[in-house]
């Protein structure tokens, strides 16, 4: 018997996990977890929608068989995603985007990578700095080489957009460059019209490859507002990706439910690439899972579930921008000079209390707030019930 595992040294357990056992063993009765990053409501359960509830009982009335899907996945669910995506765009008219199921977001990301990666080998990719934790590990996994352009300003809580632009001019036209379509991971900072537009045009001009993570669509503004940016860069470009989830905007994170939508400069390039894409499906999972993507195209072809959908999407995003006119205002009550107004206008899960450390730690272990390091907190771990409690610890802590 060899001794290949000998070599092997222990890695360290994703802070978020080792995050949210510290939280459940906290006997505190007032903890908070502003941690995960799922949606919650007041009573911070993370429900399943009724719209999901219905298209579950429907299928298991109707659905007949549990053959093979094929590795393209859900027809019907990659046609109503495209659209949820691209809305009535030209790429769509001019038959250009090819769609397939993947499972997650994350598996529509990898799906991406090894698709780039099958166009040239070693390829780079930039993204933002910062970015979602994954995003690094994933692509590097995949074989390309992971760069980053200036995102955050730490400093003045805004987009160093200049920064960005800047360093956008500069990549080369064979590279690709990550870009988050809403709802930005970690900082809650997007990007504007006007700087997507402006976006779109180096986009041109340069030739490289965007490609987009909508993991938030329907978070931020709206449906068709969250998609505003990557639409405009589909204007301008004849190539790109779009990678997406249904984890948050359907709440089906178990179900391992994404797409990846690659645009080509023509129909017959879509089909090229759609061949590639197909065999790197192939090669790594074969098929995706089926469930997800039936629920989701139950919901989008039914117009009473779509209503219903849309509904509760809405319930979810208010909810999330109430509470970042919440807790703004109730450190205003409590006497917090410090100007976190920044928090309303960044948009969905996440943004940066912009604390220290230490002060991060200070939360944890004597209010049994918990949040990661950086201070990136999960917006929607905030409610009504515990907002009073958390304003004023952070108060104590500033
Ligand atoms: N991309 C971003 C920016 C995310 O925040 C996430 C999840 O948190 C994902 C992708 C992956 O989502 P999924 O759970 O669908 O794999």
């Amino acid at each position: 018997n060899g001794d290949m595992f000998g070599s092997l040294k222990a890695l360290p357990a994703d802070p978020i996990l080792g995050l949210l056992a510290k939280y459940r063993d906290d006997a505190n009765p007032q903890k908070i977890d502003l941690g995960v990053g799922v949606y919650k409501d007041e009573a911070g359960h993370t429900a399943i929608l009724d719209c999901v509830k219905k298209a579950e009982k429907y299928r298991h009335d109707n659905e007949d068989t549990k053959v093979y899907i094929g590795p393209t996945g859900s027809p019907l669910f990659n046609d109503e995603m495209s659209k949820l995506i691209f809305g009535n765009h030209k790429v769509l008219i001019e038959n250009r985007a090819r769609t397939v199921s993947t499972p997650g977001g994350t598996g529509a990301l990898r799906v991406a990578a090894e698709f780039i990666k099958s166009c040239k080998a070693g390829a780079t990719i930039w993204v933002s700095n910062p970015t979602w934790a994954n995003h690094t590990g994933l692509f590097e996994a995949a074989g390309l080489t992971v760069k980053t352009y200036p995102y955050y300003d730490y400093e003045n809580k805004t987009l160093d957009f200049d920064g960005m632009l800047a360093a956008l001019k500069e990549v080369s036209s064979d590279d690709a460059v990550l870009l988050h379509a809403c709802c930005h991971n970690p900082s809650g900072m997007d990007l504007t019209n006007e700087q997507w537009q402006q976006v779109a045009e180096v986009a041109k001009t340069v030739g490289f490859l965007p490609v987009v993570d909508m993991a938030y669509q329907g978070f931020g503004d709206g449906l068709d507002e969250d998609a505003y940016g990557l639409r405009l860069i589909a204007d301008s470009v004849e190539e790109m990706i779009v990678c997406s989830s249904c984890s948050k905007n359907f709440g089906l994170y178990r179900e391992r439910i994404g797409a990846t939508t690659i645009i080509g400069s023509s129909a017959n390039a879509a089909d090229i690439a759609n061949s590639v894409l197909l065999s790197v499906v192939r090669c790594i999972y074969s098929m995706p899972p089926a469930h997800g993507a039936a629920l989701v195209e139950t919901i989008l072809n039914s117009d009473e579930l779509r209503h219903q959908w849309y509904g509760e999407l809405k319930e979810m995003r208010d909810r999330i921008n109430g509470n970042r006119q919440l807790i703004v205002d109730k450190l205003i009550e409590n006497g917090v000079t410090r100007d976190f107004s920044f928090i309303t206008r960044q948009k969905g899960m996440f943004s940066f209390l912009g604390i220290t450390p230490e002060q991060v730690q200070q939360l944890q272990d004597e209010y049994s707030i918990y949040m990661v390091g950086s201070s990136r907190m999960s917006i929607a771990g905030i409610a009504n019930s515990n907002v009073d409690y958390l304003a004023q610890s952070i108060a104590k802590v500033l």
